[in-house]
């Protein structure tokens, strides 16, 4: 109950310490509020000023009889409809002699590889597969067809339904390096979905390896490949050879002598990894500060927007909390005269007026306290020996 109080109090001080961030998908939480920024976090824990995610409206569920609608944010590759993102795995640019059947694009044995002309990297890509209802074959001569990430990494696509092969060659192994962890397919003719995470290896300038590359698969909503290590190109029959994997490569489905069909073929970027320029998540001490003095110079813009009347204490705190990422000398100074301003001016309000400031004063005590816990300002700040004496005077922590 208590805790919800003050709560209910810090985020009315934040409603009004935010006004002129006012818009659509913004939180307007409490400030001073978590542990701090360090040297590899550069938001505070709960930071009401770490961006929202991206809205995304999600998409509907495929059925057999008809594929669903990717999310907002996708990239859609094929809609069952042309092959104009696509072409032949040949040199230069080919027409593919894959067709389009009944909304779902169909490989004609022999023609080769289809392949995307435009490369993707780090992704989630949805795909939907069919194996011929005419079940021809065995073991890995039936329904044989595959999803190259990047052209490299083949997750397999066949036809395991009352057929089984080596693990490592089954649906929805990453082929000759993980296993499928389940066979979670539907008979032939129907549509099977591979919902799967990719993320590519990473290396240095230098060439060093920084990052393994992982794929996750999805099969018909059962989890085959968890985090799985990606160790290489794929091959066959062999140990898999580590390579350089380049930025990005087309997606590749595989002829593989039967006519597989594919239909509802999307992605969705994903956020970089801090590894690969990405400003979120943990951080190098040099990436940190950076991204540390980016935020504090937002939020200071933030403040000197701050001009209404009756918000010079939203805006003195809103300054204060730019020091929280990044000691600024001239700020600290400001803010430190400011609040003993405020304090002084609450002082000598007279009698039957100051008790209306006693949770405005004690927000700025727990501001003060904050900042002197994180070492933002010294142990001895004027100001918050001024509003600890304030508080005291005024018996406002028992009333
Ligand atoms: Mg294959």
């Amino acid at each position: 109950m208590k805790l919800n109080t003050n709560l209910t109090t810090i985020c009315g001080w934040l409603a009004c310490a935010s006004a002129a961030l006012a818009a659509d998908n913004v939180f307007h939480g409490p400030s001073f509020y978590g542990d701090a920024p360090d040297a590899h976090h550069a938001w505070a824990i709960h930071d009401a000023n770490r961006p929202q995610p991206l809205i995304v409206t999600p998409g509907t569920p495929s059925t057999q009889e008809q594929a669903g609608k990717p999310p907002s944010d996708a990239i859609v590759l094929f809609d069952g409809t042309d092959l104009s993102k696509w072409e032949a795995d040949a040199k230069g640019s080919v027409p593919t002699k894959w067709v389009i059947k009944d909304g779902a694009m169909e490989c004609v044995p022999g023609s080769g590889y289809i392949r995307t002309k435009e490369t993707l990297g780090d992704c989630q890509l949805h795909v939907e597969w069919a194996a011929p209802v005419h079940v021809q074959g065995d073991s890995q001569g039936r329904g044989n067809s595959g999803v190259f990430l990047m052209g490299l990494v083949e997750v397999q696509v066949l036809d395991n339904y009352n057929n089984p092969t080596y693990a490592d060659g089954l649906a929805g192994s990453v082929y000759g390096q993980h296993a499928a962890m389940a066979n979670a397919l539907r008979p032939p003719g129907q549509f099977q979905s591979y919902d799967i995470i990719f993320r590519r290896p990473l290396y240095a300038a230098d060439g060093h390896l920084l990052e393994q590359g992982y794929v996750t698969v999805i099969e018909n909503g059962v989890v085959v490949q968890d985090h799985a290590l990606i160790e290489g190109e794929t091959g066959h029959q062999a140990r898999t050879k580590e390579i350089r994997f380049p930025d990005a490569g087309p997606l590749k489905f595989q002829d593989h002598g039967n006519p597989v069909r594919y239909r509802n073929v999307w992605y969705r970027h994903l956020p970089r990894r801090a590894n690969d320029g990405g400003d979120d998540g943990y951080l190098t001490t040099e990436a940190t500060l950076a991204k540390r003095a980016e935020i504090a110079a937002h939020i200071r813009q933030d403040a000197a927007g701050m001009t209404s009347p009756g918000q010079a204490l939203a805006q003195t705190l809103r300054y204060a909390e730019s020091l929280v990422y990044t000691a600024d000398e001239a700020t600290a100074k400001m803010v430190e005269a400011r609040l003993l301003k405020y304090l002084a001016e609450v002082e000598a309000l007279p009698a039957d007026k100051i008790g209306a400031k006693k949770d405005e004063v004690k927000h700025v005590r727990d501001v003060c306290r904050y900042l002197a816990k994180w070492k933002i300002v010294p142990a001895d700040y004027a100001p918050k020996a001024k509003v600890d004496q304030a508080v005291k005077d005024h018996n406002w922590d028992k009333r």
